[in-house]
C-alpha cells in the first residue's frame, strides 16, 4: 500500500510511522509512506499558507491553493485516483471496521489540517472521506493520520510478523482481547494462570474465550450486544456480578 501524507510537519508523520514496526515494512516493500509539504505550494514569497477567516472570529485557516497544490503533485501522475481522507473532528468516528475496509485499498492521500481547519472549498473538491479519530479537538490533523495509517497499514499481509496475530485481538468479532503473560511465571508473587501453563490447547482457547468475554461484559457492553454468543456463553453473562472475575 502507498500512503500519500499532505501536511505542514512531513517529518513529524514519517519519523513517527517509520518507528518500528511500519518502518521494516517500508523496508520489505509491502508499505510505501510519502510526506508532502503543503508550505512547498505557498503562493506567496513569505511561503504563508493561512489567513484570517472571512466573516472574522479567532484564529487562522489554510488556504485552499496550497492544498490543492499538494494534493494535484500526487494525483497528476496516477491514474486511478485514490481516496482522500481528510482528518477533522467532523468526521466518521474511527474504528477497527473502517481500518479494514480502508486496507483493502491499494493507494490513499491523507490530508492534515492545523490552526482552525482548511477552506471548504479545496474540501469539496478534493476530498472523499472525513475521518475522526474521536470527539476531541487536536492541534493537527498529524496524529490522527499517524493514528489511522497504522491500524490500516497492520492490516496488511506482510506487515505484522505473523499475520495472525491481527485475526484474533481486540474488536474482532465485537470481543475484547483474553489477558495475555510472557515469562517469568512468577512476578511479585502472582503467578500465571495454571491452565496456560498445561499445554492442553483446547481449555486453553476456552479460558481466553471466557476471558474476553468477562472482559468485555465488564468494559465495553456496548460492544458486546455485537458480540455473537454460544448459548452456554450467554448463560454465563446472566450469572456474573463481575466481583474479582477477571
Ligand atoms: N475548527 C475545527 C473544528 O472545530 O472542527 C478544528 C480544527 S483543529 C484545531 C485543527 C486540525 O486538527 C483539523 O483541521 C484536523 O485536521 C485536526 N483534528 C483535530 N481534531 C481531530 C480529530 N478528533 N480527529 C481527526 N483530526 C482532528
Amino acid at each position: 500500500m502507498k500512503c500519500h501524507i499532505l501536511t505542514l510537519f512531513p517529518d513529524m508523520v514519517l519519523e513517527g510511522l517509520r518507528t518500528s514496526i511500519l518502518g521494516r515494512a517500508e523496508e520489505k516493500g509491502v508499505l510505501s509512506l510519502h510526506g508532502v509539504n503543503i508550505r512547498d505550494f505557498a503562493e506567496n514569497k513569505h511561503n504563508r499558507v493561512d489567513d484570517a477567516p472571512y466573516g472574522g472570529g479567532a484564529g487562522l485557516v489554510m488556504q485552499p491553493g496550497p492544498v490543492y497544490g499538494a494534493w494535484k503533485s500526487v494525483a497528476a501522475g496516477l491514474e486511478k485516483q485514490p481516496r482522500v481522507v481528510y482528518l477533522t473532528p467532523q468526521g466518521r468516528v474511527f474504528n477497527q471496521k473502517i481500518a479494514e475496509e480502508f486496507a483493502k485499498e491499494e493507494e490513499l492521500i491523507f490530508l492534515c489540517g492545523h490552526y482552525e481547519g482548511i477552506d471548504e472549498r479545496v474540501l469539496e473538491l478534493i476530498v472523499t472521506d472525513y475521518l475522526s479519530i474521536g470527539d476531541y479537538v487536536l492541534t493537527g490533523g498529524e496524529l490522527a493520520a499517524m493514528v489511522v495509517i497504522d491500524s490500516i497499514a497492520r492490516l496488511i499481509p506482510g506487515v505484522l510478523h505473523n499475520d495472525a496475530s491481527a485475526e484474533i485481538e481486540t474488536f474482532s468479532d465485537n470481543l475484547l482481547e483474553y489477558p495475555q503473560y510472557t515469562r517469568p511465571e512468577e512476578f511479585m508473587g502472582q503467578k500465571v494462570p495454571e491452565v496456560l501453563l498445561s499445554g492442553h490447547h483446547g481449555n486453553v482457547d476456552k479460558w481466553r474465550r471466557k476471558q474476553s468475554i468477562l472482559r468485555t461484559a465488564r468494559s465495553r457492553p456496548d460492544l458486546l450486544a455485537k458480540a455473537t454468543l454460544s448459548e452456554e456463553e450467554k448463560e454465563l453473562l446472566k450469572t456474573l456480578d463481575f466481583q474479582g472475575e477477571i
